[in-house]
C-alpha cells in the first residue's frame, strides 16, 4: 500500500481529515485539481467574510458623525476592497499549504478518481500523465457546486447571470444585483454588495426570507436588509432568467411581471460534487442528496469514507472539518461518531443573525423569551443595540434547547449558547458564572436569567 489513507478534495473538510490522520501516524495524500483548501477558502467563507469586513468598515464610515468623528464623506475604493480580499485568500491558501507540508501530506494536483476500493487514479493537471496508487482507505471530501434551477438560461455566454463564485472574485463593482434565493449565501452578498452602493433586490418564492430562522428573526433581518436600501420580494416564483430580463410570478395574485437585471446571482443552494461513473462503477452508494454514510462517515465500503458537502448534510466548513476528524480517528483506529444536534450557523449580514439547536414543536413545558441587545450596556455604548436574543427552555430541566440572535456579533456570541446547550448545562448554574462587564457576552447570562425570571438589567 502506499497510503494509510487517499483524501479525495483539500477543503476544510479534507484538509481537516489528512492532517488528522497524519497527527495520528498515518501516511496520507489529498488529490486535489483546483486550489488547495476548497470552496471554503477560495470561493467561500474567507473571500466573502473579507468583503463583508469592507462592507462593515463602509457601515462605520456612513455611521461615524453620529460618534463624533467627521469624516467629510468617503468613497469605495473597490480595487483595493479586491486586493485585499485577494491577498486574504491567497494568505490563507498558503496557511493550509504549509500545514499540508508541516505534517507530510502529499498534495497531489489533478483529478482523483476511486477505481477500487483500494485504489486512486490520479490524472495530474501539470501534465495529464496518470499513477495509480494503492491505498488502505480513501475518503471522498470533493465538495458541492451551486445548483442551478431549470428556470436559469442554459446559455453559459448569457453574462448577466453569475455564480457565487464570480460575485466573490469579481474585480468590478455591479451597480445592480438581483439575488434570488433570500437563503444564508443571498442575504450575505445582500447585505455586503449594498453597502457598497450596490442596489440589491432580493427575489424569494417562500413567504419570507431565511427560513430557517423563527418568524421574528427573519422578520427584524427583512426590516434590517430594507432600510439599508435593499428591495425583497417575498412570495414571488421565479419563471425565468434570461439576458437580463427575470420573469416573475407573484404567488399570491397569480400576476406575471418581468424585471430588468444587470446582474443576477443565484442562490438557491448546493449540489454535492461527485464522479457518478466512479461511484456506480465501485458500487459506492449515494442519492441526489449526497454520498450515503453512517455515524462514522463510512460509506456501504468498510474504508471508504464521504465527508462535507458531498454527504449532503449540510453546508457549512465546520461541519465538513467534524467530519473530517470522525472519518480520520475512525481510519487510525479509535471509534468516533458525528453528533448533528448541536450546529452553530452564523449568517454574516449587518447586522449578523446566528442560531443553534432545535426549537420543539411540542411547546409544553417549553418556554419562549425574547431579550433585547438595548439591554446589554456594551451594546448600547457601542451603538449596536438593533436586535435581539430568542431563547427556548425547557422548564423543567433547566435545560436549553435553542437560541437564535439578531445583532452584532450574534456569530460570536451564539457559540457559549451551543456549548450551554451541548453540555446540557443546568442554565441556573451558568447564571452563578461571573461574566465581565461591559461585554456583549453578558447577554448570555442575562437572557439565562431573563428566562428564570430574575434578571436584574430588565424589565
Ligand atoms: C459564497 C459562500 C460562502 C460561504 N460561507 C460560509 C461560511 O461563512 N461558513 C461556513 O461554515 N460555510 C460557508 N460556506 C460553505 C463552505 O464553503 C462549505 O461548506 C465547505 O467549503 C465544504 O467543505 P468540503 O470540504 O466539503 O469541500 P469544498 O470546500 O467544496 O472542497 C472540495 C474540493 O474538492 C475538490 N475536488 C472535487 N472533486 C475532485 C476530484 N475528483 N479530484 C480532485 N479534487 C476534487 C474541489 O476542487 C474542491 O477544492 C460558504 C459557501 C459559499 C459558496
Amino acid at each position: 500500500m502506499d497510503y494509510k489513507a487517499i483524501v479525495i478534495g483539500s477543503g476544510p473538510g479534507g484538509y481537516t481529515a489528512a492532517i488528522k490522520i497524519a497527527q495520528l501516524g498515518g501516511k496520507v495524500a489529498i488529490v486535489e485539481r483546483d486550489l488547495v483548501g476548497g470552496i471554503c477558502t477560495n470561493w467561500g467563507c474567507t473571500p466573502s467574510k473579507a468583503m463583508i469586513t469592507s462592507a462593515k468598515y463602509a457601515k462605520f464610515a456612513s455611521e461615524a458623525e453620529s460618534y463624533g468623528v467627521l469624516n467629510n464623506g468617503f468613497k469605495i475604493d473597490f480595487e483595493r476592497v479586491v486586493q485585499r480580499r485577494d491577498e486574504i485568500v491567497s494568505n490563507s491558501r498558503n496557511h493550509i499549504r504549509s500545514l499540508l507540508d508541516h505534517w507530510r501530506v502529499d498534495i497531489l494536483h489533478g483529478e482523483g478518481e476511486v477505481i477500487s476500493n483500494n485504489t486512486v487514479r490520479v490524472k495530474f493537471n501539470q501534465d495529464n500523465s496518470e499513477k495509480t496508487f494503492e491505498t488502505e482507505n480513501i475518503i471522498l471530501a470533493t465538495g458541492s457546486t451551486p445548483h442551478t434551477p431549470d428556470f436559469v438560461n442554459s446559455d453559459e455566454n448569457d453574462n448577466s447571470i453569475v455564480s457565487s463564485n464570480r460575485l466573490v472574485s469579481i474585480k468590478e463593482l455591479p451597480e445592480e444585483l438581483t439575488i434570488i434565493g433570500g437563503g444564508i449565501i443571498g442575504l450575505e452578498f445582500s447585505a455586503l454588495f449594498s453597502h457598497f452602493g450596490t442596489k440589491v433586490r432580493i427575489i424569494e418564492y417562500m413567504n419570507r426570507c431565511l427560513t430557517g430562522m423563527c418568524g421574528e428573526i427573519s422578520e427584524e433581518i427583512q426590516k434590517q436588509l430594507v432600510s439599508q436600501g435593499i428591495e425583497i420580494l417575498t412570495s414571488h416564483k421565479v419563471l425565468s432568467v434570461k439576458e437580463g430580463k427575470i420573469t416573475v410570478e407573484e404567488i399570491t395574485t397569480g400576476a406575471t411581471k418581468i424585471l430588468d437585471s444587470q446582474m443576477t446571482l443565484v442562490a438557491t443552494g448546493r449540489d454535492p460534487v461527485f464522479n457518478t461513473q466512479s461511484l456506480d462503477h465501485v458500487g459506492i452508494k449515494y442519492s441526489k442528496k449526497g454520498i450515503e454514510t453512517d455515524s462514522k462517515m463510512k460509506t456501504n465500503f468498510e474504508n471508504i469514507y464521504a465527508i462535507g458537502d458531498a454527504t449532503g448534510h449540510s453546508v457549512l466548513a465546520h461541519v465538513a472539518m467534524r467530519q473530517g476528524i470522525i472519518a480520520a480517528e475512525n481510519i487510525m483506529g479509535q471509534t468516533s461518531e458525528m453528533n448533528y444536534d448541536v450546529i452553530p450557523a452564523v449568517v454574516y449580514t449587518l447586522p449578523e443573525v446566528a442560531s443553534v439547536g432545535v426549537i420543539p414543536e411540542d411547546m409544553s413545558g417549553v418556554k419562549e423569551v425574547k431579550f433585547p441587545f438595548s439591554a446589554n450596556l456594551r451594546a448600547t455604548i457601542e451603538g449596536h443595540d438593533i436586535g435581539f436574543v430568542k431563547l427556548w427552555v425547557n422548564t423543567q430541566t433547566q435545560t436549553l434547547l435553542a437560541a437564535q440572535i439578531i445583532g452584532d456579533y450574534a456569530g460570536e456570541i451564539i457559540q457559549a449558547y451551543a456549548d450551554i446547550i451541548a453540555l446540557k448545562l443546568n442554565i441556573s448554574n451558568v447564571t452563578n458564572i461571573i461574566h465581565a462587564h461591559p461585554t456583549y457576552n453578558e447577554i448570555v447570562k442575562n437572557s439565562l436569567e431573563f428566562a428564570l425570571g430574575r434578571v436584574i438589567e430588565y424589565v
